[in-house]
């Protein structure tokens, strides 16, 4: 189609959609704004409104302004479609501008946005609501910094100009010729040079000429010859909270949702398929309307929950136990609102995904797993769209990628059509998903994309195209695919690097919470007592939805972590009062000190009680009391100098506080390469092209200041069960505080460390040169662990330039090894010899002052002979996240144990009451990779034991015999335990 051509079939098809609405007729508006948070719809009816005419200016940024919207339909219209246009001041797209939800007789109608600007009138009188959100348009990139949205949000200044309110008729004939030239246009535009094409071509030309809609049928009715099917859902991509907060999410789901339910009684073959049990649940607290609509369209199987997950969480950053509570609440949520359980994890838009998904889906009862996030890969596009995703333990499920490469298509001809072309495993299965709708700040299917989708069906040209579910897609997907390809292990996004490390305060904060809630449970259980089930409900689900995928990652506007930090807090302070009530009730009163510990393992550690230190044996999962006044016999810690050292380690460090060498005195070698420094803090320049809080590129490496001006080292302390050195330095405008601390009998340094952090765009790492060599090294992930290079001999290799990890990280060659481990932090890079931790960054889009601030971490080095896993590596990370704690008590009986497994292999992540009944569960896992036979003791009253799925429904009983119960584990196995009394 040449230039003139292609120029002409433009303007003509512009030319058939201005003409589908004719005529104008007024409508009356008046107004009741309010600055605040939003009202509900019977208090805005209480509101005293105003007059207010189209072009006036409404809404302060974040504002909610209520028009109410009157008029009448004129006589002569009778018998026509009628609608109301409305341009309530859009500028920008669907979900990125003010949008409104219409209320019609006090219920929520459907959504007035960029792409919904009509609604239908089927009533002469017109009478009805807008509550209308004046979000102002974020900036995630530019020279300038972002605008802040808490300071925003404080503007007088109305930032929308209402631009129309009118009657029209909606011509239906003329609409359908239009789509249908638009349809047979964009079709022709998007096929190769060829006969269809030119036929395409020439009866666009003909009707242009003699307006005859004979010819464009002609055209549409040729079926198609393709053999790929193309199942196509409705969806609206609705991000928690991003670039708005949770409170404007809520509304966007208002919205959205009403105009899909909307949508389904024009369309009755409409599937529009929606995830995040979250969203669900607050339709049910807020717009119980909504819910009962989506509950009848979920029982006529046209709106279809998807997902398994609570929200789409992030998946690099939440604890093995988080993610597998993000299965337990979303999947519950989905089965007990609507009787329906979903089989796939849906996750289209998540920075990377952990090796030990597969088993998660697997164990939470699913087999397919979708997202589309890694054709975004800076450095290696996927290979395939369809393919079998092998975790680290060997479970496998169906996987798919829409090769559309996007969840918020627009159902372009084109896009259907690249969509076939690009799909990388024709030969193996003939079909593929497509998503549909506006997404991302929500907005879902427009009519016109409906209307696409019944033009495609089946024309030449095009891949057939049916209106589908997604669950159909993968059954029948699933079981006509054959000679699939597998990939193993972990599939890492190469993008959005720098979301391990931006919003240190809120990861923080993550952390604790998770590991307040393993307290609070264990404990609580421990009792026998009645179990605090609501407030640990309410708890978990505060911690899961700010695992969202733009709230842990760091990605959102200020204004979320504001909300985010308060609310972590919350989640910690309710855990933390769970756990103190329930081991005061576990010491008993009197003088002793009763040690409490949570991890599974046994430990033998130095700890501050009541201001002194005392070294203290603490059982696994359980609690002893100790003699406060004994005294400890440990081999003696000291400073001399430059140095420290225990039984183990001999620590030294040069005039500016940096490592000279630490000499490991049992394996008789030095752990830190030879002439190098150890604890090196390094700041980089960090201007990553786009995707500022998201992202670290590669060049950041170009620039590398290493801080080693020292403002003041001091001995803090020394001996004789712990030695500790403060180094202070300035930099910049920040200043940081570190406290090396060696323990007695300790492998584990740790840097306890304070910054007042106020850099822009720079990256903060903490560097060990140390002297081993490895090809690889190892990271902890959720529920196990992965391999990654230490070299960049290829692609895939370079593209791992920053990774993320759980609590630690090694490096270890025969015979030796050194683990890096960490308190709150998720980002590391290990290149050839030198390990590194990421500490801080300060993007500046779409948070301003990200990260500014104080902030407070540790990390720590631990040397060791012999392989992590032996060493203890894991158990020490957990050490280092799950202090013990110590209260005063007395207690009858001396030490107990709540489980104690006989290997360190098999981990215990969680001791809880079940959701359902008054069983306990216990979940464990083999954590070494490698299979084992464990032999578990319980000291819960137990008579049965069951093996469950990770919604804790049996699967098989297990025997058990005066509390032990013997367990067959294969690598990186997930046991879910139920103990009935
Ligand atoms: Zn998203």
């Amino acid at each position: 189609m040449d230039v003139l051509a292609r120029t002409e079939l433009k303007a003509t098809r512009d030319q058939l959609l201005a003409a589908v609405e004719r005529e104008s007729a007024p409508l009356e508006l008046t107004t009741f704004a309010v600055r605040d948070e939003p009202i509900t719809f019977a208090e805005a009816m209480r509101g005293e409104y105003r007059a207010f005419k189209v072009g006036d200016r409404w809404g302060p940024p974040w504002s909610t302004t209520w028009f109410h919207i009157r008029g009448r339909v004129p006589e002569a219209w009778a018998g026509k479609r009628v609608i109301a246009v409305l341009d309530i001041g859009f500028e920008g797209s669907t979900g990125f501008t003010c949008e409104a939800l219409a209320w019609r007789d006090g219920k929520p109608w459907r959504a007035v946005d960029p792409n919904h600007r009509w609604l239908p009138i089927t009533s002469g009188d017109v009478d009805f609501y807008l509550e209308a959100a004046a979000n102002p348009k974020a900036v995630v990139s530019g020279p300038d910094k972002a605008p802040s949205m808490i300071a925003l949000r404080e503007s007088p200044e109305p930032a929308f100009i209402f631009r129309q309110a009118e009657l029209r008729i909606q011509d239906q004939s003329a609409r359908t010729l239009a789509l249908d030239f638009k349809t047979l246009l964009d079709l022709a535009l998007a096929l190769p040079d060829g006969d269809r094409r030119a036929q395409i071509t020439e009866a666009l030309e003909k009707f242009a000429q003699t307006n005859d809609p004979a010819v464009l049928a002609a055209a549409m009715s040729r079926p198609s010859q393709s053999s790929h099917q193309i199942s196509a859902v409705g969806h609206a991509h609705i991000d928690t909270a991003w670039l708005w907060p949770l409170r404007e999410a809520r509304r966007k789901c208002a919205r959205t949702f009403s105009t899909a339910l909307a949508l389904m009684d024009q369309y009755p073959d409409y599937r529009f398929a929606c995830s995040q049990p979250a969203q669900y649940a607050w339709m049910k607290e807020s717009y119980p309307e909504i819910f009962d609509g989506i509950r009848k369209k979920v029982a006529a199987g046209q709106w279809e929950p998807v997902g398994s997950m609570w929200v789409e969480a992030d998946c690099n950053l939440p604890s093995g136990e988080a993610l597998a509570r993000q299965f337990l609440h979303g999947k519950r949520f989905f089965m007990k609102e609507f009787g329906y359980e979903t089989k796939e994890l849906w996750l289209p838009d998540v920075f990377g995904y952990p090796g030990s998904l597969p088993q998660l889906i697997a164990e939470s009862g699913g087999n397919f797993f979708l997202t589309q996030k890694l054709s975004w890969n800076d450095t290696n596009k996927p290979a395939h769209h369809t393919f079998i995703w092998e975790g680290i333990d060997g479970t496998g499920v169906f996987t798919h990628f829409p090769p559309a490469d996007t969840y918020n298509g627009d159902f372009s001809a084109g896009q259907i059509v690249h969509s076939a072309a690009d799909f990388k495993d024709q030969d193996r299965s003939p079909r593929s998903l497509y998503l549909f709708g506006w997404g991302d700040g929500g907005g879902g299917p427009e009519p016109d994309m409906i209307e696409s989708a019944h033009r495609l069906r089946n024309i030449d040209g095009a891949p057939r195209v049916e209106l589908s579910r997604a669950a159909d897609f993968f059954a029948v997907a699933s079981a006509e695919a054959h000679d699939l390809t597998t990939w193993v292990g972990e599939l890492y996004f190469e993008l959005h690097r720098g979301t391990y490390t931006t919003q240190s305060r809120t990861k923080r904060a993550n952390r604790r919470a998770e590991q307040a809630l393993r307290e609070a449970e264990m404990w609580s259980v421990a009792t026998g007592d009645s179990y605090p089930a609501s407030e640990l409900d309410v708890a978990w689900k505060q911690l899961l939805i700010n695992q969202f995928h733009d709230i842990l990652p760091g990605s959102s506007i200020d204004w979320v972590y504001e909300d985010a930090e308060r609310a972590l807090e919350g989640v910690i302070e309710v855990a933390g009062g769970i756990t103190t009530s329930a081991q005061a009730k576990l010491a008993g009163a009197g003088e002793n000190l009763v040690v409490f510990n949570v991890n599974s393992h046994a430990r033998r550690e130095v700890v501050e009680a009541e201001g002194r230190l005392t070294i203290i044996d603490a059982p696994a999962c359980g609690w002893a009391t100790i003699d406060a006044a004994a005294p400890s016999h440990e081999d003696a810690i000291s400073v001399a100098g430059r140095t420290m050292e225990n039984s183990l380690l001999r620590v030294g460090w040069d005039e500016h506080g940096l490592l000279t060498s630490i000499w490991d005195k049992q394996a008789r070698r030095e752990v830190l390469t030879p002439g190098a420094r150890g604890n090196v803090l390094q700041l980089h320049d960090d201007n990553p092209k786009q995707w500022d809080a998201w992202d670290v590129d590669i060049d950041y490496r170009k620039s590398a200041t290493d801080l080693i001006a020292l403002e003041a080292g001091e001995v803090e302390l020394s001996g004789p069960l712990r030695a500790a050195v403060t180094f202070r330095r300035k930099f910049g405008a920040s200043t940081l505080e570190q406290r090396m601390v060696l323990d007695a009998g300790s492998r584990v340094l740790r840097f306890e460390t304070e910054v007042d952090w106020h850099e822009e765009h720079k990256f903060l790492k903490a560097a060990f040169p140390v002297a081993v060599r490895s090809p690889r090294a190892t990271y902890e992930i959720q529920f196990g662990h992965v391999e990654r290079t230490t070299h960049t001999n290829t692609s895939w290799d370079q593209a791992r330039f920053e990774v993320c990890a759980q609590r630690w990280a090694d490096l270890g060659e025969a015979g030796y090894g050194v683990a890096l481990l960490n308190d709150c932090k998720y980002g590391y890079d290990i290149l050839g010899s030198v390990m590194r931790l990421s500490l801080l960054r300060a993007p500046t889009h779409p948070d301003p002052t990200a990260d500014r601030g104080r902030h407070r971490f540790t990390y720590a080095l631990m040397p060791h002979p012999g392989d992590f896993r032996e060493a203890g590596v894991i158990a020490a990370a957990e050490d280092l996240n799950n202090p013990l704690r110590v209260v005063r008590g007395g207690l009858a009986e001396e030490r107990r144990s709540l489980i104690e497994v006989d290997t360190p292999q098999v981990v215990v992540e969680a001791i809880k009451r079940a959701e359902d009944s008054d069983a306990v569960i216990v979940r464990l896992y083999e954590s070494w990779g490698g299979r084992c036979r464990a032999h578990l003791q319980t000291a819960l009253a137990a008579s049965r034991a069951f093996l469950c799925d990770l919604l804790e429904r049996n699967r098989e009983e297990v025997s058990m015999h005066d509390g032990m119960i013997e367990l067959e584990l294969s690598p990186f196995k997930i046991l879910t335990l139920k103990l009935e009394a």
